[in-house]
């Protein structure tokens, strides 16, 4: 039989129903039993149907549910449901990873038991008012992780009720414990920048970028006035050039920097700061910002050791300083006073130093000067003092010498042979040996007969006179030069109304070619002294440069020497000389110099080329390029220069090359023993080749003799100066004289018989 019911298997789609009904109706009419058994057929097929849907959506909805447990499951925060007593009746695996707990530990169990302690009392009252109120709440707990360690969360709740009427709480948390951490940091960097220690923060090129209050406080500058500058601002000029260039550098090596530094406030003081400076880098290693910070340690006591040695020390031999001196001297003389002993002040100056730094260079000059510094250390007692006061000037101070004068002398006399001899002693320094010789000036002090300062001129001045006498020697000061001291203290006063009160004259000595003809003059000062009557250089143009009234002296000279040069320019004898006049380099130095020379030469007139300036080669000594510029704008105006007392001093071939130079002057100490030193004949003759290399004329000073004149003009000497033709002279003299030679056109020829008495009038 065909009519068992067709199999679930078999039947699957409505349309298929269908087409069964009608199928089995088809064409026949249908008995009651096959009616029922038909419709029981069909009920099964559309229950099977109802049954296969309800099977798929099963399968539909396990597929949902296992979609939303693996959602659920894994999203990236913890979901936990409270019951409204707070226990747990769900969680998601993040949220069970995150508590450290298996699931099953957790279920049924208080979520309090998961706060930690010190949150309990906020996350109950929390709760609370959760289940009080259906809106969204959240809060920041600390919460559990296992048992021993503890995390950070952010919890998001939800008040819900179900279809039940249960209340649950539902909440999803996360840990937010590294967000925490960089806001604490970010507090305790903004807490710790606002310290009391002095913070900078610049960008990679030393740009500041942002200064805290206590840099403020410390620096006087404020952020708007420090932002978008260099901490160049706060330099206070007391570190040189190798101190900056070594801190780069260990920046650079090693990105860390400490040590003392001294700066500048706003206000213009000078304080001592302990600076670290840390390099930031990139991860790729690039400098990014430089963080400096610092304190003021001017008044830390740690660091008052080290001032009292920077202000109080020499930092090269670390023998006390001037500063220093001075206050053991003033308790010295009290000392003296009170218990009647002498004491002495020793002035050392080494008589060869600066031609040893020259020719080996300064750091051998500074282990030169330590090694001395030790000697001198080493030779003197205990309660002596010796000290460096710059350069290769030393001074020893000693204390408790006789209480008789005479003893007094012979102990300082004694003291002073010793380190002369210890000093004399060869040095071995960085393989050479050296040797270096010093002359002493000595000065008794016996209680406050003199002050300080003038011991100290006294022991200085009897060095300086050691010096003259042939160095290596020991002079005591004494009454003679005592005189000397006060008339120059005296003459000092007179110099600044020579002036004004018209006391200043030029005199004038010839200047001749080889054919003896007269080719110019030197403008010579002369100061005629109410009572004094005449005064030479020497005697006050030291004193005007030290008190600086060389440069209106100067300006004078110059003034007067182009008016001079106006009035020749009239006479036929004398329109054709040149006038050389000195400048010493205080003159040069004046910003205003050249602009001085074109007025005096624009107000007279005359012609710049008759007019030369002899400049010493102590110029040299200090700022090259400025003098090279200034001598450029003079000879550009016309003028011409001359190298006066050529040979005398260290001159670097290479900075004579740079100077517009037209002139060299033999300085008169070779002429003047030409015919005895051989080394000056040839020294002689080394500067007149030297001249002719350089397209240089060469004109020799101090010439006496006709020897020398011969030996001069045989070699090559362009032209001449000297006794032998005439001393310097008066204007009338001078002009007198000149009108009286025989004169061709455009020069004078000399003729020493015609100026006899100028010798006798002159010398
Ligand atoms: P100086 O520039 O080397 O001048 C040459 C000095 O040698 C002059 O000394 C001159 O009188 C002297 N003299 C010239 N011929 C002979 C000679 O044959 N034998 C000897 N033994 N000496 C001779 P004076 O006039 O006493 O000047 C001394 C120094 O004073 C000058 O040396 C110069 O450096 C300085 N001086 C003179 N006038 C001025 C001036 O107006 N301004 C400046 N800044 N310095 C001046
Ligand atoms: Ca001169
Ligand atoms: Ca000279």
């Amino acid at each position: 039989m065909n009519t068992k019911p067709k199999g679930l298997g078999s039947l699957r789609t409505k349309s298929e129903i269908q087409r069964a009904r009608t199928s089995e109706t088809d064409g026949m009419p249908l008995r009651p039993n096959d009616k029922l058994l038909h419709e029981l057929q069909m009920y099964q097929i559309e229950l099977e149907i109802q049954n296969k849907a309800l099977r798929q959506a099963q399968v539909e909805l396990k597929e949902s549910r296992d979609r939303y447990v693996d959602l659920y499951d894994f999203a990236p925060v913890g979901y936990l449901t409270l019951t409204h007593e707070a226990l747990i009746i769900e969680v998601n695996l993040t949220g069970a990873t995150l508590l450290g707990m298996e699931r099953n530990q957790l279920i049924h169990h208080r979520f309090a038991n998961w706060v930690a302690t010190e949150g309990s009392e906020c996350w109950n009252r929390f709760f609370i008012s959760v289940l009080q109120d259906n809106e969204r709440q959240s809060c920041e707990l600390v919460l559990q992780r296992g048992h021993n360690s503890v995390f950070h969360a952010h919890l998001d709740c939800l008040h819900i009720k179900t279809v039940n009427g249960e209340h649950l709480v539902r909440i999803a948390f996360n840990d937010i414990s590294e967000q925490k951490q960089a806001e604490e940091a970010l507090r305790i960097a903004a807490i710790a920048f606002e310290s009391q220690e002095g913070i900078m923060v610049t960008d990679a090129n030393s740009v500041i970028q942002r200064v805290n209050n206590a840099f403020t406080r410390l620096t006087g500058y404020s952020a708007e006035e420090v932002v978008g500058r260099t901490p160049n601002l706060l330099s206070s000029g007391r570190h040189d050039k190798n101190f900056y260039q070594y801190m780069r550098a260990t920046l650079n090596e090693q990105k860390h920097w400490q040590g003392e530094m001294w700066n500048k406030r706003k206000n213009g003081k000078i304080y001592a700061d302990w600076l670290t400076i840390t390099a930031v880098t990139a991860p790729n290693g690039e400098i990014t910002h430089y963080v400096g910070t610092f304190s003021d340690i001017t008044n830390n006591p740690e660091s008052l050791a080290e001032i009292h040695r920077l202000a109080y020390y020499d930092s090269l031999t670390h023998l006390p300083n001037r500063r220093m001196l001075f206050d053991r001297l003033r308790q010295a003389l009290a000392a003296s006073s009170r218990n009647k002993h002498y004491g002495a002040l020793l002035f050392l100056d080494l008589d060869n130093f600066k031609t040893l730094n020259d020719t080996y260079g300064h750091s051998i000059g500074d282990l030169l000067l330590i090694e001395i510094a030790q000697r001198l250390k080493a030779n003197l007692r205990e309660g002596d003092t010796e000290a460096r006061l710059g350069g290769d000037e030393f001074v020893l101070m000693l204390e408790n010498l006789s209480e008789n004068t005479h003893e007094a002398v012979v102990q300082a006399g004694l003291i002073g042979e010793k380190i002369r001899d210890a000093i004399a002693l060869p040095y071995i320094i960085q393989g050479l040996e050296l040797w270096c010789t010093v002359s002493i000036g000595v000065s008794l002090f016996y209680g406050h007969e003199a002050s300080v300062d003038e011991l100290l001129k006294h022991s200085d001045f009897a060095m300086y006179h050691a010096k003259n006498e042939g160095r290596n020697g020991i002079r005591f000061f004494d009454p003679e030069m005592q005189t000397t001291l006060v008339e120059r203290g005296a003459l000092e006063s007179d110099l600044h109304h020579a002036l004004g009160r018209g006391q200043l004259r030029l005199y004038y000595q010839i200047q001749v070619n080889n054919e003896r003809h007269a080719i110019g003059a030197e403008a010579l000062l002369r100061w005629v002294h109410p009572e004094r009557g005449l005064i030479l250089p020497e005697q006050f143009i030291p004193l005007a440069e030290k008190t600086g009234l060389i440069v209106p002296i100067g300006l004078w000279v110059l003034q007067t020497a182009c008016a001079q040069l106006r009035d020749w320019a009239d006479n036929p004898a004398t329109s054709n000389l040149q006038l050389a006049l000195n400048a010493s380099a205080l003159e040069l130095r004046q910003p205003d110099f050249v602009e001085q020379v074109r007025q005096a030469i624009s107000t007279t007139g005359i012609n710049p080329a008759l007019l030369k300036i002899e400049l010493t080669e102590s110029l040299l000594v200090a700022n090259v390029s400025d003098t090279v510029l200034k001598m450029n704008a003079l000879k550009a105006l016309g003028i011409s220069f001359s190298m006066d007392d050529f040979g005398t001093a260290y001159s670097s071939l290479a900075y004579l090359k740079q100077l517009p130079l037209d002139q060299l002057k033999i300085d008169q100490s070779f002429i003047r023993d030409l015919g005895d030193s051989p080394s000056n004949a040839a020294l002689v003759q080394a500067i007149i080749l030297m001249g002719r290399t350089f397209d240089l004329d060469v004109i020799a000073e101090g010439v006496e003799a006709e020897t020398q004149l011969e030996f001069l003009n045989l070699h090559g000497c362009d032209a001449y100066q000297g006794y032998l033709f005439s001393r310097p002279l008066p204007l009338e003299e001078f002009e007198a004289f000149v009108e009286q030679v025989d004169a061709p056109r455009n020069a004078t020829t000399f003729n020493p018989d015609r100026v006899k008495n100028n010798y006798a009038q002159f010398n």
